[in-house]
């Protein structure tokens, strides 16, 4: 984090508030504050920031308003936004995503967890504002390890037909390690 990373904190409860301001700044955020949403979205749309922590519960706008507001334009349209609620239904989740969110953490939540998923999305904010590396992305993006135990590679490396596998004799339904390697390949 560079140290004039800027961060708005958007949350009506003062305690809430504080607390969220201290460990922002110990994370290396210069913090300003915001307790009331068309507040907020007058301080947004005059100044850029690096990260805004958004309640959704707010006086004056509610969070999901103020961040569809931010994604429409104005100097932080890219900035990150994590999303702070009391709701954890699916539906909130969602309607806070789509609002533009980057990121949504329901209340009460534990603060390293929420300095985690800052440090995710202003990582993952820095690494799409560069353009090198997000072409490293793409082409590697065509060789990517499956999370999935048994899912395979998804490389077009080994989207050939099953036929042109080598077959040991007498072992059926188990391909030769040496010619394709790893557990994807014996589960076929
Ligand atoms: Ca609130």
């Amino acid at each position: 984090m560079t140290k004039d990373a800027r961060a708005l904190v958007v949350e009506d409860e003062l305690p809430v508030r504080d607390l969220l301001r201290l460990h922002l700044e110990l994370a290396g955020f210069e913090v300003e504050e915001s307790g009331d949403g068309r507040e907020a979205l007058r301080r947004l749309r005059e100044s850029a920031y690096n990260l805004v922590i958004l309640d959704v519960m707010l006086p004056g706008l509610d969070g999901v308003s103020l961040c569809r507001a931010i994604r429409t334009g104005g100097p932080n349209l890219s900035t990150p936004i994590l999303m702070l609620t009391a709701r954890d239904t699916e539906s909130d989740k969602v309607l806070g995503l789509e609002s533009g969110a980057d990121d949504y953490l329901t209340k009460p939540f534990g603060i390293r967890e929420l300095i985690a998923r800052v440090n995710a999305i202003t990582r993952r904010h820095a690494r799409d504002d560069d353009p090198a590396p997000a072409r490293k992305r793409t082409s590697a993006a065509n060789v990517q390890l499956d999370p999935e135990p048994r899912g395979g590679l998804r490389s077009s490396a080994v989207a050939r037909p099953r036929a042109a596998w080598p077959r040991v004799p007498g072992r059926r339904g188990w391909w030769e390690r040496d010619r394709c390697g790893g557990p994807a390949c014996r589960s076929r």
